[in-house]
């Protein structure tokens, strides 16, 4: 089926008499007839459900429809974006070992690999996803075991050359983590270019109308684990909490799933509740119209925006005059995202003014929902960040983060007119 069509359907399939929407199983349990039948569940010699933090029919089939619409083989939910990244890597690094991460990755993430994972054991060396690919080479060590990028960068915008960021993991045999929540596979499928684990903030566009925070992780199913055995021993060494089992080998093109199911989710415990992820799955029906209409949307305002003498600089990959213009063709023909950034001429107190006059779209920390919203990342998201770091980010003080809406555009671009007036008084 094509991506619209799984938008819809993916994941769920009734059998005779069952109820056509997705059911919310909002039960933490699981009944069996003998503990005989429980136990061998617990040792993963048959696959069922028996505790819910492990698995839920309702957030299986969801995460099934996600792995349909990235084309990966398994995907699994977590609870957050912020969850869905850590498990990613952890699943396969641990203490002394070693990630080379894009610098221009969102702040949560930058702060997670920065210094939580840090105090973990865990080194992340940053680089701009702009730098040569001899530059890349270098960040490597022996102990590198991931590469990480996002997309599209939230919120700078920078659009990832995949080809060299899959290459560079790749010559280095490890797996490339990307994470594609502003881009959503109805832009980009990032398994298409090479990339071998997919990453999600199911909180922005999936969801789509800010009711839920969540995340995914999908998977490939490509990485060759067994080829690089001694790079990757949690994967292919026996797990001493199963019995000796090695996911590797039990498990094969699902090995990274079902890892990072049965010992992270079961230990670390970051489970998204079945109710909200039946709201992502309401979400992700109309993902592929929705998507469409923030891109038409947001490509309007660019261009408004950059013909309006009040606006400094304006930055969106679907203008032909920004610099991710060639790379968001090569990888996202279709369009891009609907969030855009710019600077209003008079810095960071023009900046204000304008947000504080905008009616229509709403201040608020989040991005990539239905309703237009605005945000000073320099004050808010990123306000941890120094200024060194606020450069390598992306990050201008003056820099506003646009999210265009689904509302019609006409109405979105006279609010921007009336507040860009406002700003420029004295
Ligand atoms: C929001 C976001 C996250 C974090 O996700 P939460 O759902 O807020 O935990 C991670 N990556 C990107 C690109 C995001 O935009």
């Amino acid at each position: 089926m094509r991506i619209e069509t799984n938008c819809v359907q993916a994941g769920y399939t009734p059998q005779n008499g069952e109820p056509r929407v997705l059911p919310i199983v909002q039960s933490t349990t699981y009944k069996y007839e003998s503990s005989e039948q429980m136990g061998r569940l617990f040792d993963l010699e048959e696959s069922g459900y028996f505790y819910t933090r492990l698995q839920n029919p309702t957030n299986d089939a969801v995460a099934a429809k996600i792995a349909a619409l990235e084309g990966g083989v398994a995907a699994m939910l977590t609870s957050s974006g912020q969850a869905a990244n850590f498990y990613a890597v952890f699943n396969i690094c641990q203490a002394g070992d070693h990630v080379v991460s894009a610098s221009t990755i969102y702040g949560g993430t930058f702060n997670l690999f920065g210094v939580t994972m840090k105090k973990m054991g865990i080194d992340v060396t940053f680089v701009h996803p702009d730098v040569s690919a001899e530059e890349l080479n270098a960040a490597f060590r022996p102990n590198t075991k991931c590469v990480f990028a996002e997309t599209i960068s939230n919120p700078s915008l920078v659009v990832l050359d995949f080809d060299k960021f899959v290459k560079a993991a790749h010559d280095h045999g490890v797996p490339m983590i990307v994470d594609n929540t502003f881009a959503t596979p109805i832009n980009c499928r990032p398994f298409e270019f090479g990339v071998d684990i997919v990453t999600h903030s199911t909180t922005k566009y999936m969801d789509g109308h800010a009711t839920s925070v969540g995340g995914a992780i999908v998977d490939s199913g490509r990485f060759p684990w067994l080829e690089h055995a001694d790079k990757f021993p949690g994967m292919t060494q026996p797990d001493d909490s199963y019995h000796g089992l090695s996911y590797a080998q039990s498990f094969g093109a699902g090995a990274y799933i079902t890892k990072a199911t049965v010992q992270l989710m079961r230990d670390l415990g970051s489970i998204p509740s079945p109710h909200n992820a039946f709201l992502l799955n309401l979400g992700l029906e109309t993902l592929a119209l929705r998507v469409q209409r923030h891109c038409e949307n947001a490509q309007a305002v660019a261009e408004m925006l950059e013909k309006d003498s009040r606006v400094a600089w304006v930055d969106y990959p679907g203008l032909p005059s920004g610099r991710y213009y060639a790379l968001a063709q090569k990888y996202m023909p279709n369009g891009t995202c609907g969030v855009i950034s710019f600077g209003v001429k008079g810095g960071r107190e023009a900046a204000t003014k304008f947000m504080d006059h905008l009616k229509l779209a709403a201040i608020v920390t989040h991005v990539a929902d239905a309703r237009t919203c605005v945000l000073h990342p320099a004050s808010t998201t990123h306000r941890q960040l120094n200024d060194k770091q606020l450069k390598e980010a992306g990050v201008s003080p003056d820099l506003i983060r646009f999210s265009v809406g689904i509302e019609n555009v006409q109405d979105i671009i006279e609010d921007i007119q009336q507040a860009l007036a406002e700003s420029q008084k004295a």
